[in-house]
């Protein structure tokens, strides 16, 4: 058996196509275009990456980009006079840290001062909270891109064996909780799990967000098994997931490729 795959492309494509429209009423009604800043401190490679796929999504959808870049020395008053001036400036309608920071700039202290309701990546404690208690919230992109993924698809939550692997605060975390809400039976595993094999066998689905290439092998998911696989790492130069992505295609029922998923 050969697992379906989850390509992310399609679904890509209408969303971008409804963020664009619901952009065109807005302005058409006198709304302000949106506009994004993307704070990036030096010059970390997988922070420009990002951002560059960022610009690239924005340029299509119409939302004006504000970047910021700050030197690499930037100290933490500097950093934070600059996050205080997008939060209080009336153009800028989201904000979005570039990371990883400088390790002399911590990310609670972007946790700690962005604004709310300029957070669009959902990792304040305001829209946090409001998303671990059901509330309507900014929500991080990456796990309700994961739920969207499988509504897209098709794929039942509801009643669901599902086991997330990492607790992140902006993958496994907030991906248990959006499970959760949709009515899935969630176990949590991360570093300290014991036996993450016999838990991942029982797993519907199975949701992998742990930043370790090859966690998660043909030998740990059952034939019905529909694997998300969240891991971005980069291996001998190319992207690869957390999954054994050959093996366990040959394991399973569903996979999500990385890239492209
Ligand atoms: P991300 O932001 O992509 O979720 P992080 O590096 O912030 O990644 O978090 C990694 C998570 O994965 C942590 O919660 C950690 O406990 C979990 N994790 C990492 N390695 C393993 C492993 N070998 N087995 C189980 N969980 C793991």
């Amino acid at each position: 058996m050969t697992a379906q795959i989850l390509r992310g492309g399609p679904l890509a494509t209408r969303i971008r196509e409804e963020i664009a429209e619901s952009i065109h009423r807005l302005t058409k009604m006198g709304g302000e275009q949106p506009s994004l800043a993307t704070v990036l401190v030096g010059h970390h490679p997988a922070a420009e990456a990002y951002r560059n796929s960022i610009v690239k999504t924005l340029t299509r959808v119409e939302i004006h980009h504000r970047p910021v870049d700050l030197p690499a020395e930037t100290d933490p008053t500097q950093f934070l006079a600059n996050i205080q001036a997008l939060n209080g400036d009336p153009r800028v309608t989201g904000v979005l840290v570039l990371m990883p920071l400088p390790d002399h700039l911590p990310s609670d202290l972007v946790l700690e001062h962005l604004s709310p309701l300029k957070d669009v990546d959902g990792i304040t404690p305001t829209n946090a909270g409001r998303l671990h208690m059901g509330l309507p919230s900014l929500r991080p992109s990456t796990p309700q891109g994961g739920i969207e993924l499988l509504d897209h698809y098709n794929i039942p939550i509801a009643s669901a064996r599902a086991v997330v692997i990492g607790r992140s605060n902006v993958v496994g975390h907030p991906l248990a909780s959006l499970l959760m809400q949709r009515h899935a039976t969630v176990t949590v595993c991360h570093r300290q799990t014991v036996d993450l094999g016999s838990i991942c066998r029982e797993a519907d689905l199975l949701a992998v967000a742990a930043g370790h290439p090859g966690l998660v092998g043909p030998e740990m998911v059952k034939p019905e098994a529909v694997v998300l696989d969240f891991g971005v790492n980069v291996v001998d130069g190319r992207i690869v997931g957390d999954v054994d992505y050959d093996g366990v295609r040959q394991a399973a029922a569903a996979i999500t490729p990385v890239p492209g998923g």
